[in-house]
């Protein structure tokens, strides 16, 4: 019987010819064998959080949920071994237990460990790359049904390209990642004109451990957030008011002004003005309760990574676009940095990167208005995240990544029959 899955945001649908959730990794091994036998796809989806259709598939869809949770820990090597089902949520609390964390984080942790790094997910940090470069090891299956062991040690040429793959090389079932010891952070949010940030850029990305900024559209201004590893003890935002000001005014309120927007689109920019009027506060957390929040307001996102220098003017000119053509945009465009890294398909592979994501509303229109943005992204060599929309083709994105081939290589050695293949991969990486 045919099944239905939708991604997160709604916009990407699947009608897979079955959807299977085997208990173990001899499982995925005899499905991923009995698929290549037949000329079957496979595809293994994560918590479905792309905005691309990078987890779609018409053929068999295989769910790895079961493979979770944390298999074992070296603390010499601080390292763990995860199942790479493992949810970043259910991470960060097993980690915590064991007085453990992640060093960076994006600012959800709903997706998968392998979902997060297949598409190079990242958090905000001039220090710090992305996920992926975290992962010390893996192990996966491959196109042929081989269960591959890759390490620093053993078939590290597939580690090297197999952080980032977009689910092109095969199953990933187990992952290996650097952890630190659990920290504290010193969270400072406070709005500020969007010119003096832009000003003021380098300084403050680089004076932070983690800065990350949001412009709020039709206004002046950008809520800016810094936070920074702290030795002080605990001072989380009270209980109700924590609530109030993350879950309420972040999501119930801030989803009833985008459906007022949605109706009536007029009002965006007036209703805008509510948005950067919150105030300045401050408050202490251990690092993963500050680093991801709930995210309970649907909306579609394209986010691309460009080099440090070039955010300023990138960004003006997106603003200038933006007056220019009238969109009414009801979402803040958020900014953030992560130091460079060598995965080749990372976005942020040897650059200092600064991202900028744009969102529209669930159910608005966003199509020409994401264009305009790439368009102009387009020429400050910027590459798009491999989960979120964007509409680039495999022969420019060969030109934005010096190791572009040696991953297709490694495709034609792990996948020769394409098993792993969807609309998507065809798309980015050829058929
Ligand atoms: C609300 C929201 C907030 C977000 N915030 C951030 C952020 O802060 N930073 C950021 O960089 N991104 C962010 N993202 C994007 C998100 O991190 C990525 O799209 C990520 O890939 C989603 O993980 P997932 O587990 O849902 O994977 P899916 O989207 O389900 O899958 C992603 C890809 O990974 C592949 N895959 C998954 N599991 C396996 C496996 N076991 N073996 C092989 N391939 C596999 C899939 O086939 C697919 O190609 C956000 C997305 C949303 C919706």
């Amino acid at each position: 019987m045919a099944s239905t899955w939708k991604n997160w945001a709604g916009n990407e649908i699947a009608h897979p010819t079955s959807i299977e959730s085997p208990r173990s990794e001899e499982e995925v091994v005899s499905i991923v064998r009995s698929a290549a036998d037949r000329g079957e796809k496979v595809k293994i989806p994560g918590s479905g959080h792309s905005f691309t259709p990078a987890a779609v598939t018409d053929g068999r869809m295989v769910r790895i949920n079961a493979l979770s949770g944390i298999y074992s820990i070296d603390r010499s090597r601080m390292e763990v071994r995860v199942g790479a089902g493992t949810t970043l949520s259910d991470l960060n609390r097993l980690l915590a237990a064991e007085g453990l964390a992640m060093a960076n984080l994006g600012d959800i942790a709903y997706q998968t460990v392998a979902g997060a790094i297949s598409t190079s997910t990242h958090g905000t940090g001039v220090a710090l790359p992305g996920l992926a470069a975290q992962v010390t090891a893996m192990r996966m299956v491959d196109g042929h049904g081989n269960l591959v062991e890759c390490n620093s040690e053993k078939n590290s040429e597939i580690l090297d390209v197999a952080r980032v793959s977009v689910g092109a090389l095969g199953a990933i079932t187990e992952c290996t990642i650097r952890v630190v010891d659990a920290f504290r952070l010193h969270a400072h949010e406070q709005p500020m004109r969007l010119d003096d940030v832009l000003d003021n850029i380098d300084e403050l990305r680089l004076s932070n451990d983690h800065f990350e900024f949001f412009w709020i559209p039709h206004t002046k201004w950008a809520l800016t957030k810094r936070n920074n590893r702290t030795d002080e003890a605990l001072d989380p935002l009270p209980k109700v008011r924590g609530w109030i000001e993350k879950t309420f005014m972040e999501n119930f309120a801030f989803g009833a002004v985008c459906k007022v927007g949605k109706m009536r689109p007029a009002l965006i920019p007036r209703l805008a003005t509510a948005l950067p009027s919150s105030g300045a506060r401050t408050y202490i957390n251990d690092s993963y309760k500050i680093f991801a929040s709930p995210r309970l307001v649907k909306f579609y996102e394209m986010e691309h990574a460009l080099p440090a220098a070039s955010l300023a003017p990138a960004l003006r000119e997106i603003r200038a676009m933006v007056e220019k053509k009238g969109y009414l945009l009801n979402f803040p465009v958020e900014v953030r940095f992560t130091g460079p890294d060598d995965v080749p398909l990372s976005t942020g592979y040897q650059r200092e990167s600064a991202y900028i994501a744009v969102h529209v509303y669930k159910g608005m229109e966003y199509g020409p208005f994401f264009k305009d943005v790439e368009d102009i992204l387009r020429r400050y060599d910027a590459r798009p995240h491999w989960g979120k929309v964007h509409h680039r083709e495999k022969d420019e994105l060969s030109t934005l990544y010096p190791r572009f081939n040696d991953f297709l290589s490694m495709r034609d050695r792990l996948d020769p029959q394409r098993t792993f293949s969807n609309r998507y991969t065809e798309r980015i990486f050829g058929a």
